[in-house]
């Protein structure tokens, strides 16, 4: 198996004899087929090839493959956004009168998906600290449980989940462990290797990287045994009546059940395809993700022992700095590094915090975060506006939190604009 550095520079896109070396841009909607029955056998996914964009094309595709490889999976997608990577996850396993549990510390977006519009759908979640015992993880599980969600690394919590105690429970259980990997990408965690059974991503963050696509992408492990609690999964193990009867655990087996039914039928029914130009676009980053989450975890740990060090900062938490609550997990499942971003509080609390902001001039004010330029946001005020101080902190966003995403520019560079900042504030 290629290495990841390989991967991410050569994965995916595999040219023949005079084909051309990029990944090419499939623009179209449509494909052409010699005989009306070779087409009927792509509608009864009795034969792979293409038919419509909404459904598959073939930038896509050699994209999402990278990725796969990329996190160790069996198969994989790309959709429009994160939002809508995770909405599938969930989705598709999750449906009306069923239960999620997820832990507290998640994307603002996520959250709000989860608690506010699957609730809409008749889907029930119960919110878990990211740090609760393997004993109080179990109590939030039910009958009616399809998933457990976590991220690797908590958009802007900064929390490290434990992968394996998360995975034990939800196995224990026969239920599978969904994984947003966004924040270390496959380069620093590979979270399938730690008991992960579903992994998503927004690739719209590192693995785009230049803040010029929104995106997302799914991958299956292809270890869930969904025969082995087809009770519970019906809609894997079952015959789907709106897709000529197909059994997808069956027809497709462990390692391409899950993503071939989020395709035939959520991809058909909800959109959510990204454009090629984008998934292009989203190629381009991946060349170079394994250069960059280097410079981007080097950044982030350098500028984070700035922040500790000094007077005007109240506190820091990056978990690879010692001290830090998710220093042992980090040590752990992200021995290499762990991602650009680092959070902190300002003497002086939310009036500082937003005084600090305005007196940057290299790091630019953005809600974007994992971008090759270094920039800054504070959350309460911005992203998570719709929450209250209890959710906040239950979500483990100190109001007075300020999030730094550093960038690929020169560690001693950010660290100056970062301490004219701190230094010009009133006293
Ligand atoms: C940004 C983000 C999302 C949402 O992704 P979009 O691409 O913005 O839709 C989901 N999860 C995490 C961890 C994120 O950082």
């Amino acid at each position: 198996m290629a290495t990841t550095e390989t991967t991410c520079v050569q994965g995916g896109w595999h040219p023949g004899d005079k084909d051309p070396r990029q990944v090419p841009i499939y623009q179209n909607t449509t494909w052409k087929y010699a005989t009306g029955e070779s087409m009927s056998r792509l509608f009864d996914l009795e034969e792979s090839g293409y038919f419509y964009t909404r459904l598959a094309n073939p930038t896509n595709d050699a994209v999402a493959a990278k990725i796969c490889e990329l996190e160790g999976g069996s198969a994989a997608m790309l959709t429009s956004s994160g939002q809508a990577a995770n909405f599938f996850a969930l989705f598709n396993i999750a449906q009306a009168g069923d239960h999620i549990v997820s832990s507290s510390a998640i994307y603002g977006g996520t959250y709000n998906l989860i608690a506010t519009t699957m609730a809409r759908m008749g889907i029930e979640s119960t919110f878990v600290s990211p740090d609760c015992t393997e004993d109080e993880l179990r109590a939030a599980l039910k009958p009616n449980t399809k998933a457990v969600f976590g991220e690797t690394i908590a958009n802007p919590a900064l929390s490290v989940l434990d992968i394996e105690l998360f995975a034990r429970v939800a196995h224990e259980f026969g239920v599978p462990l969904i994984v947003d990997n966004t924040f270390p990408t496959p380069v620093n965690c590979r979270p399938i290797e730690w008991g992960a059974d579903i992994v998503t991503h927004s690739t719209t963050k590192y693995m785009d990287g230049h803040g010029s696509a929104v995106g997302g992408a799914i991958v299956d492990a292809g270890k869930f045994d969904w025969m082995a609690h087809a009770e519970r999964f019906p809609g894997l193990t079952q015959p789907d009546e709106s897709y000529h009867g197909v059994t997808y655990a069956e027809q497709f087996g462990l390692g391409g059940a899950f993503i071939t039914k989020a395709t035939a039928q959520l991809m058909r029914d909800l959109g959510s395809i990204p454009s090629p130009q984008n998934a292009f676009l989203l190629n381009l980053g991946l060349e170079s993700l394994h250069v960059r989450m280097r410079q981007h975890s080097a950044n982030g740990l350098e500028v984070a022992r700035f922040l500790q060090d000094h007077p005007r900062v109240s506190w820091v938490r990056y978990c690879e700095l010692e001290g830090d609550p998710y220093y042992e997990l980090a040590q752990k499942y992200l021995p290499n590094g762990s991602c650009g971003v680092v959070s902190f509080g300002v003497v002086g609390g939310r009036a500082a915090a937003e005084e600090f902001m305005g007196r940057l001039q290299m790091a630019s004010i953005a809600t974007h975060v994992a971008d090759a330029r270094t920039c800054c946001l504070h959350p309460a005020s911005t992203t998570h506006r719709q929450m209250t101080d209890d959710e906040l902190i239950a979500a483990g966003v100190e109001p007075d939190l300020i999030r730094l995403s550093c960038g690929i520019e020169s560690a001693c560079d950010i660290i100056a604009d970062i301490e004219q900042a701190l230094d010009s504030l009133s006293a």
